[in-house]
Parts: C-alpha cells; sequence; structure tokens
C-alpha cells in the first residue's frame, strides 16, 4: 500500500531535502485556492511534492523534473505506488536542458537554490497569464537571515548570496511582484503585476 508517511521516512534517512510539513500544508492549500490545474515542478527528488501536489484533487496534473538518476527512478516507484502515473509527468533531465511547450498555472522551483534564477527565466514562458510561480527555500535553513561572518562554509556563503541575488531580482521584477512568506523554509509566491 501506498503510504506518504513511509516517504517522508526514505527521505530523512537518505539525506533528501524534501519540503517541510509546513511547506507543504502551505503549497497544497495554495493550490486548492487557486484551483490549480496543470503544474511544473522543478525538482521531484522522490517524487514526495509531486505525488502531494497531485493529490489535492483529481483534475491536476503535475510535470515534475529530476536531474538525478538514483531519485528519479526512485520517483518513477512512488509515483506507480501511488497510482499516479496518469497525473504525473515525470522527466529525467537537467530542467536547464528542457525546453517545454505547454502552459502551466503553477510553476515550483525547488531545485538546485544557486540555480533559481535561471530556472526561472527557463520557464517564464511557459506561465499562464494569471500563473504563479513559487520557489522553495528562500530562508535556506535561516542562513539567508544571519549575518554573513556567522555562516559556517564558504559553500553556505555562495548559495546565501544566489539566494539574495535571487530575493533581488524577484522583488525588483518590472514583469512580477512577489511577496515571501516566512513559512517552511521559506516561500516566494511571484505572479504577474497587475
Ligand atoms: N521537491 C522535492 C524536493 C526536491 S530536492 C520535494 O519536496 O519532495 C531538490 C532536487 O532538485 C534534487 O533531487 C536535485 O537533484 C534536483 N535538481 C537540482 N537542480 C536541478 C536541475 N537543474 N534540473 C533538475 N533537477 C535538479
Ligand atoms: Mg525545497
Amino acid at each position: 500500500m501506498a503510504n506518504i508517511k513511509e516517504l517522508k521516512e526514505y527521505a530523512t534517512i537518505n539525506n533528501i531535502p524534501i519540503m517541510n510539513d509546513e511547506g507543504i500544508e502551505f503549497l497544497t492549500t495554495f493550490i486548492a485556492k487557486k484551483q490549480s490545474k496543470n503544474i511544473l515542478e522543478i525538482g521531484t527528488a522522490i517524487g514526495y511534492s509531486a505525488i502531494e501536489m497531485a493529490k489535492v484533487n483529481e483534475n491536476i496534473h503535475v510535470t515534475t523534473i529530476e536531474r538525478d538518476e538514483a531519485r528519479y527512478m526512485e520517483a518513477l516507484k512512488n509515483i506507480k505506488k501511488f497510482e499516479l502515473e496518469d497525473r504525473i509527468t515525470l522527466i529525467f533531465n537537467d530542467a536547464l536542458n528542457v525546453h517545454l511547450e505547454d502552459e502551466f498555472d503553477l510553476i515550483f522551483i525547488d531545485a538546485a537554490k544557486g540555480q533559481n534564477k535561471a530556472i526561472f527565466e527557463q520557464f517564464e514562458g511557459n506561465l499562464s497569464m494569471n500563473g504563479y510561480i513559487i520557489t522553495d527555500n528562500m530562508s535556506f535553513h535561516g542562513y539567508v537571515d544571519m549575518p554573513e561572518e556567522e555562516i559556517p562554509s564558504k559553500n553556505i556563503l555562495g548559495l546565501v548570496r544566489k539566494i539574495k541575488d535571487y530575493t533581488y531580482f524577484l522583488e525588483n521584477h518590472m514583469l512580477y511582484k512577489t511577496t515571501i512568506y516566512q513559512i517552511g523554509d521559506g516561500i516566494a509566491v511571484t505572479e504577474r503585476r497587475g
């Protein structure tokens, strides 16, 4: 039997950074409220958030992209277990090599944090007129709000700076307006300016 708790345990044991409960709650409530139907996700991992999004209601279709083969294989398996093969399309590739024709009313970016801007620009042309782009991990485990001299590694500092650049990019974009929620690990909700 398909069991979401098992997926979460697998992620914990294998150090796979799936969305936390608060983040998932926000995302699925958002999808229900906005009646999103055609969703694109960048960063499938093992399929946990894709499955949670598809489960919101039966009209939803999720296309999701993952570049790591082992995770992609695990996601395939999980999506079958949940009998969601008809409503979740998995793409095994680096998102930056993927060109899609479809229009999406929600684009969920949850991939390499340093690539947020490149991924945003890669897929903004696929956003429907009244669609939303949601980006996860805008707080990056709290590091984004930490004084930079307290950040424990150069690697993390590099990513933090990229997230700050991306925040600036979103907040000053001429075509979009963005609200960042201090929910989960920090969630940015972007929509077209009116
Ligand atoms: N959304 C998932 C978690 C994703 S973790 C959930 O909450 O259940 C981030 C994933 O993005 C990782 O598995 C990583 O391999 C993948 N990823 C990072 N950069 C990517 C890229 N450029 N293209 C495709 N996948 C990417
Ligand atoms: Mg995330």
